[in-house]
Formats: structure tokens, sequence, C-alpha cells
């Protein structure tokens, strides 16, 4: 809607999100309501010998830094890091250990864990690449070795080798309690046009278009709907000069080409008399231009004017679809095998021409 009266969109990638491991929480199905993993300090769901992966197996961010409301430090910044499609906790023995010690894993989502005896396995369950788990957990051991996380300077202290023979791991979700996008709004409450100019009489509130990008401080949301709530109400509610009453533009009408949709562009190039239709087929190596006269209601001759597909392989159908058709009077004729693709081309720019025939 607000695009709709020409504003300016700003913040769309901004979120706040959940404290501790990443700003992640319990594995929950769709439509479920999350449970956050709250480490709001360093335990033992955040350091030792553990680790946080995306699909593939690869860590994406510091473990054990403290997540702000999903947002991580960055130099200077606190940035909303980008999720996989999927994440894992994964650890060891001696860290499985930490964790049910600790009881840190809540009841419910203690079925979440998996086991597996081998870094193979581990993958094969859990969906990882079995070559990018172990050079993760390899490079991590490196690094916990030599104190220095050379990815995502994890601290020392907190970084533990894994050993022993046996790997966990369970499922968590990227969590998010609110966005920040939306229409960008000026001190005065008022929404601003792509060029920066206010749009009259549009005012917005609420933490849609929010101004805080990147720079969590706490609080931020709701006191910003409570101020601009107040000047967006008392700006909209004084007298100023009626608008005209706004309509909208007609709606432009187009039909854009779409990947693999066949165009008339290719065939423009080529003369026709008053019984000749031009037509064009998808092939191997792109359009298929062809010539269609008709003598009547008959087709009286098929020529291939353009083609690129693929010499030798496609020769038998270029030789032979066209004259099928004529004799059949008709698109409905056999491919020839080994050039499937070619032939239906023809016949696709054949029976394209003939949609023309007037
Ligand atoms: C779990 C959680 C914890 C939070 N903690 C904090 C915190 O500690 N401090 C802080 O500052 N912020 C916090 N926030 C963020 C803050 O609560 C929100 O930013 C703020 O409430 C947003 O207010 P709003 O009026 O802009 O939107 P909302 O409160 O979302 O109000 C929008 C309203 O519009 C209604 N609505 C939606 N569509 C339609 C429609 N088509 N027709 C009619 N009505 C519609 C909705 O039902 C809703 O009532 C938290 C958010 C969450 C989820």
């Amino acid at each position: 809607m607000a695009q709709a009266v020409g504003a300016d969109l700003w913040h769309m990638s901004v979120y706040e999100g959940g404290f501790g491991l990443g700003g992640t929480s319990f594995y929950v199905e769709e439509g479920e309501h999350a449970s956050q993993i709250q480490v709001l300090s360093q335990g033992p769901l955040n350091t030792g010998s553990l680790i946080l992966v995306g699909t593939d197996g690869n860590r994406f961010l510091n473990e054990s830094d403290p997540v702000r409301h999903g947002h991580v430090y960055n130099n200077g910044v606190w940035t909303n890091p980008m999720y996989p499609e999927k994440m894992w906790v994964v650890y060891d023995e001696a860290q499985a250990q930490l964790i049910a010690e600790n009881a840190s894993i809540p009841e419910e989502f203690l079925s979440t864990v998996l086991t597996a005896n081998s870094l193979d396995d581990l993958a094969a369950q859990t969906g990882m690449k079995a070559d990018t788990l172990k050079a993760t957990i390899s490079n991590f051991n490196t690094y916990a070795a030599q104190g220095n996380d050379e990815q995502f300077g994890r601290a020392a202290e907190y970084m533990t080798a894994f050993t022993g023979s046996a790997y966990y791991a369970f499922p968590v979700k990227s969590e998010i309690l609110n966005t920040q996008g939306g229409p960008r709004r000026n001190e005065n409450a008022e929404i601003l046009d792509t060029e920066g100019n206010p749009i009259p009489h549009l005012y917005s509130a609420g933490e849609m278009g929010g101004i805080t990008a990147e720079m969590y401080q706490g609080g931020t949301n709701l006191a910003e709907c409570v101020i601009f709530g107040q000047i967006a109400g008392k700006n909209a509610a004084k007298e100023k000069d009626a608008l005209p009453a706004y309509t909208l533009d007609a709606k432009v009408e187009s039909t854009p080409t779409k990947l693999g949709e066949v165009t008339d562009v290719a065939a423009a190039e080529f003369e026709t008399a008053d019984n000749q239709y031009l037509g064009t087929g998808a092939g191997m190596g792109g359009d298929v231009v062809v010539r269609v006269t008709m003598d009547g209601d008959k087709i009286a001759n098929v020529e291939i004017m353009k083609q690129a597909e693929t010499a030798g392989t496609a020769d038998p159908a270029l030789e032979t679809i066209p004259q099928a058709i004529v004799d059949a009077n008709s698109t409905d004729v056999d491919t020839v095998s080994g050039a499937t693709v070619t032939s239906k081309a023809i016949i696709e720019a054949v029976n394209d021409a003939l949609s023309k025939v007037k």
C-alpha cells in the first residue's frame, strides 16, 4: 500500500530476534511458538566442544558471542546474521555430559538430540555434507589448539577440541520477534517518497518502518511506538489544506517475456507473402523459425528459416519433419528419436505459424 503511493521503503532486512547461541530457538514445527535458547552469558550451549552449523555443515558465526536481540557485533555494528535455512548444534561426548549435568536442554527438546558414532553417520542423519562437516570440525579443532579462531574470532577460552568417538546434534531455528522494515519516515512522522520528499497528509507510527536499524537499544521499539504515535497523531490532526482526492494512475498493462517463452522477435527478419506465416519454437540452440505456406486450408510448404541446432544430431528432424507435416496436413506427426527437442521445436514453430492463419 505504501509503495502504491510512492513511499520509499527502508530497513527491510532488519529485525529483532533472540538471545544466545546465534539468536536461535529450539526446533519447533512451523506455526508453533519458538522456545528461545537463552544463553545470556557463556555456558554449556555456546562454549567448549560445540559448534553451530548450517545445512552443509559450515559454521557461520562466533557461537560464544552474546547475541543481542538477534544482532551480532560486527566491526562496530550490531548486524543481523544471515541464517542458513536449517541449523544444527553439533558437539562431542564431553560437551554432552556437561549439557546433561547442567540440564541445559529443556526436557521437551531432549528427543530432538541425535547421536552418532561417526561424522559420516551424523552427516547422514542431519543431511549435511560429510566432507564439509569433517573439515569444519577439523578446522575448529585446529583453532581450539592454537587458541585462535581464524574464521569467526571465538575466544580461546570458549573453544575445546572435539574428542571421543560419539557425536551429537540437535536442530535449531532462527528466532525473530519483530521486523523494522516499512515506509521511511522523518522526524515529523511524515512518510517520505523515494526522493526524500514528504508525501502530503501521510504519517506513520509503530515499528513498521521503524527508525532503528542495526543498532538495537533496549526498549527502542516501544519507545518509538509511543513517541511517533504522538507526533504522527498530532500532525495528522493538524488543520491543513485539503488535498485533491487521490486517484491511482491507470495500471500499465504489460506482458513481459518469460524465460523459455517463444517470441516473434526472431521471426521478424523474414519476409512473407499473403499466404505465408512465420512461427517460432524453442530448440536446443535457441529459436527455430519456420515459414509456413498455406494453399487454402492445406499446409503447402514448411521452410526452416533459422535454426542453430546441433549439427548432425538434429539433421534427421530438420530434413524430415517439415515434409511429414505437409504430407499429414497436420502437426500431429511423430518426432524423430535422437532429435526429439528439434522435432518438437519445429512442430511448435509450425503450430505458432498456423495460429496466425486468418
Ligand atoms: C516477544 C516480544 C518481545 C518484545 N519485547 C520488546 C521490548 O522489551 N521492548 C521493546 O521496545 N519492544 C519489544 N518488542 C517489540 C514491540 O512489542 C513491537 O515493536 C510493538 O509492539 C509494535 O507496535 P505496533 O503498534 O507498531 O504494532 P503491533 O503491536 O503489532 O500492532 C499492530 C496491530 O494491527 C493489527 N492488524 C494487523 N493487520 C490488520 C488488519 N489488516 N486490519 C486491522 N488490524 C490489523 C494487529 O492485530 C495488531 O493489533 C517485543 C516484541 C515481541 C514479539
